[in-house]
């Protein structure tokens, strides 16, 4: 049954660009809407070229400098707000996103997770010691070193994880000692604004943290530009991802970008296991996942008995509303994308692939679509389709897997279902990409652990907490006669 809707339009979100935790406005609103049904989620006061920088003027300036106790102190009191106000948080990521409702549930854990592993790398000094003595150049010294917060970073966010990727830039700044200004996606504005609220309820200083929304020349741009900003942390597509490696100048960019991961299933493997993780991978979120499996490569010889199974697993994956605690699938962002990602289905389907389930579209909600005999170089194998699409391609042998699975531009994660170990091991070695899950989803991690791609989807520069913490900060060596 539906749970009670988050909002009516008496107590819609009005929000707005909070500049060391002030609002702001240039004037100009920007209405969220919700994509499955259309209702106004939500305004948020649009900032202008001017709060940005003042912005980063306010940041620079500093205020109090944080022990690592307040550090730890203050991301462990928000890692307990967000749990008490879980509903509340799953709620409007589902208004907002159409994600359904147990997926912005899994999401708050995950955020959850990430203010946890944050907080405890507060707690643990990152120094080196290095004895100078220790060879016949050596001398009587120690080489130690520290690590310093930077003076400023931006963070650029997408919309496919509202909460959860603003906490994977936020939390690791922040405990590292870094002032951010955070941009969140338009599409998803709200929760990302109610969580900087709840960092400065957690005593985080206003000055720490700005969040700021505008048009893309004054504020995005603006931000990545500044020659003041040390760090330009940015998730999201290839094409912006690009442009902000092009436009940034001289600092730090870490950049997370796009994936189409395979899940590799072998003649070997455990098919009940294949057809779980090829499901969870593909749909989970809508297939609005970096790391969702947008190939399913299997071998030619239990292609057929994979995919009859798989038609039957995909079947639970029920689309519909996604507020309703029974939907698994919900909408993807925006009526557009679903009328994209219908057309990249039909291109498929005029060069010879056949729909198997779903592929049927009503606004914004597409079904989980499964896809057979689908071309090795159709629109959705080489690029990236953010979506609840399962084509399934076959192979040969190991050679053509693994020829296969690199062939495309992308590199961030990849799944390898097969109960032989020598097997495994080659496509770890093998695979170009940032991350090889044997017998799991593309997608498994734990929050601190390092993770990001190569190739198109990224620089090879690892995110998860403890790197991530790593990139805010700058190391300073010093020395001592020992
Ligand atoms: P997007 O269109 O690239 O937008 C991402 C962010 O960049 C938004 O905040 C957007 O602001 C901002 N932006 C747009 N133009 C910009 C510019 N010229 N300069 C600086 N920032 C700019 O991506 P999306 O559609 O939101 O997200 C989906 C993509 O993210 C997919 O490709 C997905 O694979 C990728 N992703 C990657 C990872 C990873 O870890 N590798 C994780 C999650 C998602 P506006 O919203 O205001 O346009």
């Amino acid at each position: 049954m539906k749970e009670e809707t988050l909002l009516s339009t008496d107590n819609m979100f009005k929000l707005a660009s909070l500049i060391a935790g002030e609002p702001v406005s240039s004037g100009k609103i920007l209405a969220v809407n919700n994509p499955y049904n259309g209702q106004l989620v939500g305004t948020v006061e649009m900032a202008g070229g001017n709060d940005t920088q003042a912005a980063i003027d306010i940041a620079l300036k500093g205020g109090q400098i944080l022990t690592r106790y307040e550090r730890y102190s203050i991301l462990d009191k928000a890692k307990t707000m967000l749990l008490d106000r879980k509903e509340e948080f799953a709620k409007l990521i589902t208004a907002e996103s159409g994600l359904c409702i147990s997926e912005a549930r899994y999401e708050i854990g995950r955020a959850h997770d990430v203010l946890l592993f944050a907080s405890i790398e507060c707690l643990k000094d990152d120094g080196q010691v290095f004895s100078c003595d220790i060879s016949p150049n050596g001398k009587q010294r120690k080489i130690f070193t520290l690590r310093e917060p930077l003076k400023l970073a931006v963070a650029i966010t997408p919309f496919n994880h509202p909460l959860n990727q603003v906490a994977h830039k936020i939390a690791p700044a922040l405990a590292a000692g870094t002032p951010v200004i955070l941009k969140p996606s338009e599409k998803t504005p709200l929760t990302a604004i109610r969580f900087v609220e709840l960092l400065y309820q957690a005593g985080l200083p206003a000055y720490m943290l700005s969040v700021l929304l505008g048009d893309t020349k004054d504020v995005a741009e603006a931000l990545v530009q500044d020659p003041r900003v040390d760090l330009v942390s940015f998730t999201g597509s290839v094409a912006v991802g690009k442009k902000i490696a092009q436009t940034a100048g001289y600092k730090k960019v870490i950049l997370e970008l796009g994936g189409n991961d395979p899940l590799i299933v072998l003649e070997d493997a455990n098919l009940d296991l294949a057809v779980t993780l090829a499901a969870e991978g593909a749909f989970r979120n809508s297939g609005q996942r970096c790391t969702a499996v947008k190939r399913i490569l299997v071998q030619e010889n239990i292609a057929k008995e994979f995919t009859e199974r798989f038609v039957e697993k995909a079947k639970e994956y029920t689309c519909g509303d996604p507020a309703d605690p029974e939907t698994r699938v919900g909408t993807v962002i925006d009526e557009q994308s679903a009328i994209y990602l219908e057309s990249v289905v039909d291109k498929a389907v005029a060069r010879g692939a056949r729909i198997l389930l779903g592929g049927k579209r009503t606004g914004a909600l597409l079904q989980p679509t499964v896809i057979i005999d689908v071309p090795r170089d159709a629109q959705m194998v080489v690029q990236e389709s953010f979506g609840p699409l399962a084509p399934i391609l076959t192979f040969k042998d190991i050679n053509d897997a693994i020829a296969l699975s690199n062939s495309t531009a992308f590199g961030l994660s990849s799944g390898v279902v097969t109960t032989n170990m020598d097997h495994a091991i080659r496509f770890v070695k093998e695979l170009k990409v940032g991350t090889v899950n044997i017998n799991e989803v593309p997608g498994y991690r734990i929050e601190s652990s390092p993770f990001g791609g190569v190739k198109d989807s990224g620089l090879g520069i690892k995110e998860g907490v403890i790197e991530a913490i790593k990139c805010f900060t700058t190391v300073k060596t010093f020395s001592m006669p020992w």
